[in-house]
């Protein structure tokens, strides 16, 4: 289970466990292995990346995120049941100028094929490339300026996937006990699982897992980011980068 609450301005986004305490931050992911885990004092938080994704689409810089349990649902896999979830609650103006990141260069990371580049500019702007060896998928590329209706409509709604031959074993025995596809859509090489949201749903949801964990560098970061081909560990990697190239300074936006 999983409870939002408010938080006062310019404390961030935080996670409670237990009475622990973790900033949703780059510097205290843990682990980027099938989603992004924090931990401090040897507490974990695992796949906050969706939640993430939704509170920064929605422009939402602070809440405290209260978590029974070592994994964040996984829902349907998009974001959209936490953003239909704030938005039917609504959000407050702190009344407290949003501080904007500003980059002060040109910024890139890449490892074994993949790339990260962000760049200066007036508003957050994410573009994803994907490209699998696959003939269901080649290569997509989706594209979001973040707003929040841009991202509720876009990108929220994109689900991951998991491809049929990296979890064959997993998916027979599901099935045999009655399972069905809930939260992933299952790629085969000539069908998917369910029918899909978008053409282009799965560089959407890479961009929704890149967005929450860009998100990581702890605030509105004005830059325009492209990624190709990367994962949890290069997007974290490159949040932690970030926070090395940022001035913190100009505020305009009522946060
Ligand atoms: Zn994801």
């Amino acid at each position: 289970m999983v409870v939002l609450h408010p938080a006062q301005a310019d404390s961030g986004i935080i996670f409670a466990r237990n009475g622990e305490r973790v900033q949703g931050i780059a510097e205290n992911v843990v682990e980027t292995a099938r989603g992004t885990t924090i931990g401090q004092n040897g507490s974990r938080i695992r796949t906050i990346e969706h939640l993430m994704a939704a509170l920064h689409g929605l422009g939402i810089d602070n809440a405290c995120i209260e978590v029974q349990g070592s994994e964040l649902p996984a829902l349907d896999g998009s974001s959209m049941p936490y953003v239909e979830a704030i938005l039917s609650i609504g959000t407050v103006d702190l009344k407290k100028p949003r501080s904007l990141l500003r980059l002060k260069e040109p910024v890139y990371l890449r490892s074994n094929g993949s790339f990260i580049l962000a760049v200066p500019s007036n508003q957050p702007k994410f573009t994803y490339v994907l490209r699998y060896e696959h003939p269901l998928i080649g290569s997509q590329s989706a594209t979001c300026v973040l707003t929040e209706t841009n991202f509720s409509r876009d990108i929220a709604p994109a689900r991951t996937f998991v491809m049929y031959e990296e979890i064959a074993g997993l998916i027979s025995q599901h099935l045999a006990k009655g399972g069905s596809f809930d939260n992933a859509i299952v790629v085969w090489q000539d069908r998917t699982s369910s029918d899909l949201r978008f053409p282009d749903e799965l560089a959407r949801h890479k961009l929704l897992d890149l967005i929450g964990d860009v998100a990581l560098v702890g605030g509105r970061l004005m830059a325009d980011i492209l990624a190709v081909k990367s994962g949890h560990a290069l997007n974290v990697e490159f949040a932690r980068m970030l926070t090395e190239h940022i001035s913190d300074g100009e505020s305009k936006e009522a946060a």
